[in-house]
């Protein structure tokens, strides 16, 4: 058996076990695998294995191997902070973005979403931890952005993201997730569309689905360990 598909079984049995001891339904979390800095071939394979949504930090480079492997049916989902002035080939190449925080961003996504494509799913991302260097939105500016982005035809709200700075204990972990959550259930009340909550990574993937999380983003349990990690 080859590296990645001894890998991407583990994780999909880390997910199922995670829901299992979460009191879930099986097959209630997506993976979203994320390959970054990853070749193009290393997305090819995990697609052969049956993986379909694939996360990209870096606009170029995910621009670069959404054409690249054009041949097969993926969805691509933008999940690094945005410049706004790399705004329009998200719009055009991307199926969803999981990182707007601000509303110059939504304005721009969606002058700039072509008419072409179905309208583009949109997560805001969420600062948890109020760190300052770090990217997305302050909690209580979500309802905010989120009636701007229900307002924005070419737009979906689908739901939240959060990327907590790295917690050792699991009842920490559990705290931070549980927060967003409760931000996820606001939004939801609010937003019909909203169904998406972006949480948990290699590390931290089992408290974020004991939070709710039907979103994990991996990397490197699935492709190992990045060379500039
Ligand atoms: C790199 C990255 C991930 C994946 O992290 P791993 O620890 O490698 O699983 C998930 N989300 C975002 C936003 C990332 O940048």
């Amino acid at each position: 058996m080859s590296t990645i598909k001894a890998a991407y079984q583990a994780t999909l049995e880390r997910i199922e076990t995670a829901l299992v001891d979460a009191g879930r339904p099986p097959e209630s979390v997506h993976l979203l695998a994320v390959s970054k800095t990853r070749p193009a071939q290393a997305v090819a394979e995990l697609a052969q294995l049956g993986q379909r949504a694939f996360g990209e930090n870096y606009v170029s480079e995910g621009v670069a191997k959404i054409e690249e492997l054009n041949h097969l049916d993926l969805d691509w989902h933008f999940i690094g902070p945005i410049q706004s002035n790399k705004t329009r080939a998200i719009a055009e190449s991307f199926d969803w973005v999981h990182s707007v925080d601000r509303k110059k961003l939504i304005t721009r996504l969606n002058d700039q979403r072509p008419t072409d494509r179905p309208p583009l799913n949109v997560l805001i991302q969420v600062n948890l931890d109020g760190e300052v260097q770090k990217a997305g939105c302050d909690p209580s500016e979500i309802p905010e952005l989120a009636n701007l982005i229900d307002q924005s035809p070419r737009l979906t709200l689908r739901g939240l993201m959060a990327i907590p700075a790295p917690r050792a204990e699991w009842a920490e972990q559990i705290e931070v997730f549980n927060t967003l959550a409760g931000h996820f259930e606001d939004l939801r009340r609010a937003h019909p569309s909203v169904d998406a909550l972006s949480a948990g990574m290699s590390d931290d993937l089992e408290a974020a689905i004991a939070a709710g999380a039907n979103w994990v983003r991996i990397g490197t349990a699935l492709f190992g360990a990045r060379a500039s990690a």
